[in-house]
């Protein structure tokens, strides 16, 4: 049987994708996730930006229904990890990891992305408790507060004065005395008055209690120690895309992207090839949030209902 959509990823991008692909009329759509459907926002503790869910809940709780929702309205789930993406004539096909293959006539992609982690002590024991990678959606919990930025990018700059709106001081640790960072980005961090630079130092360890991170230890090039006592840190030293099954055999990407590895898409989620369709973190400029995530699958969704009627009729 050849699918009308193969969704691959799981997460708020292809859950809604899949929501919205069954219930606008669909047949054949299968999600393919390699765990448990419902994306990293499981490992939040805590979402306070989703729309209209108001009250202390966690990820797990927000995506919890969204797979009943989807199945009622006929999508289907495999688990299995999914390793290439292929596309020949007008039929893609899905290679999985356990050697069998499914054909669609249209793909829609949303495999995230993942934060790199900077490799300090405590980093992994404190992420969720005080350390972040996401200023969007941890910054308000810091509010009035003093927190660290950790990275020299523009990324970094950027979530840095971000959270210097938030939080009574940000102190901005980077490893060398210049920034990676565009010029004027720069320039607006030396002019906020409630940052604090501290250059040609790493963070050597991130520590804390029972209740969360209660301060950072960062070493400068001298080798001397300073302890800045605050309840946040957030790293931003980089991010890997979740491209790798759209890599082809001879290496090429299957359809445009940008130099960091990002899909290149329009405003309706189209890539550069007919059929498929990139969603969530994983698109050129996305804002990395659960609910552009769901609102990109939806676009998507719409655009392969017309895309599988216009090729099969
Ligand atoms: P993801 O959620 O990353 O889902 C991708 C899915 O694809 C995953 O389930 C993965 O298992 C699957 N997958 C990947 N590769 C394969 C493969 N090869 N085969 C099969 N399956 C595959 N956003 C907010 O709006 N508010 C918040 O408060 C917030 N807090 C966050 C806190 C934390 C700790 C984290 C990590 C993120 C947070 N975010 C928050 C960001 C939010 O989680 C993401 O923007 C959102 O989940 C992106 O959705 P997505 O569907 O694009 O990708
Ligand atoms: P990035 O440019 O790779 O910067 C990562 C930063 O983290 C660098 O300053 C790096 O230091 C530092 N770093 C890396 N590993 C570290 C470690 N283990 N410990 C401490 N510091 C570490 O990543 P990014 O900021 O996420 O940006 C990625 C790309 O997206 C860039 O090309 C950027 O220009 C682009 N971007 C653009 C915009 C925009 O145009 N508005 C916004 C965001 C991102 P070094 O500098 O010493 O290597």
């Amino acid at each position: 049987m050849i699918l009308d959509c193969a969704i691959i990823g799981g997460g708020p991008a292809g859950l809604t994708a899949g929501l919205y692909t069954t219930r606008g009329g669909l047949e054949n759509v299968t999600m393919f996730e390699k765990g448990m459907p419902g994306g990293q926002i499981m490992n939040s503790s805590e979402i306070e930006n989703y729309p209209g869910v108001t009250g202390e809940i966690t990820g797990m709780d927000l995506m919890s229904p969204w797979p009943a929702q989807c199945q009622k309205f006929g999508l289907k789930h495999e688990m299995v990890n999914i390793t290439r993406i292929t596309k020949s004539n007008d039929l893609f096909t899905i290679h999985k990891e356990d050697g069998t293959i499914t054909d669609a006539h249209s793909v829609i992609i949303g495999t995230g992305s993942s934060p790199r982690r900077a490799g300090f002590a405590g980093e992994d024991e404190f992420i969720g408790r005080g350390v972040s990678t996401c200023a969007t959606c941890d910054g308000f919990f810091y509010k009035g507060k003093e927190v660290a930025v950790i990275g020299g990018g523009d990324t970094a700059l950027e979530e840095a004065l971000y959270l210097a709106k938030i939080c009574s001081k940000v102190y901005l640790v980077h490893r060398r005395d210049t920034f990676r960072s565009a010029p004027n980005t720069v320039a607006r961090i030396e002019k906020t008055g409630n940052i604090e630079l501290i250059l040609n130092s790493v963070p050597e360890e991130v520590y804390g209690d029972a209740m969360g991170v209660t301060g950072l230890k960062v070493k400068n090039n001298s080798g001397e120690i300073r302890d800045i006592v605050v309840p946040g840190v957030f790293t931003f030293v980089g991010n890997d895309v979740n491209n790798q099954t759209l890599i082809q055999e001879d290496g090429s990407f299957l359809c445009d992207m940008n130099e960091h590895g990002q899909v290149l898409v329009n405003i309706s989620m189209k890539t550069s090839v007919a059929g498929l369709y990139a969603t969530g973190d994983m698109r050129v400029e996305s804002p990395k949030q659960v609910v552009s995530a769901a609102g990109d699958g939806a676009v998507a969704a719409l655009q392969v209902i017309s895309y599988v009627d216009e090729l099969l009729n």
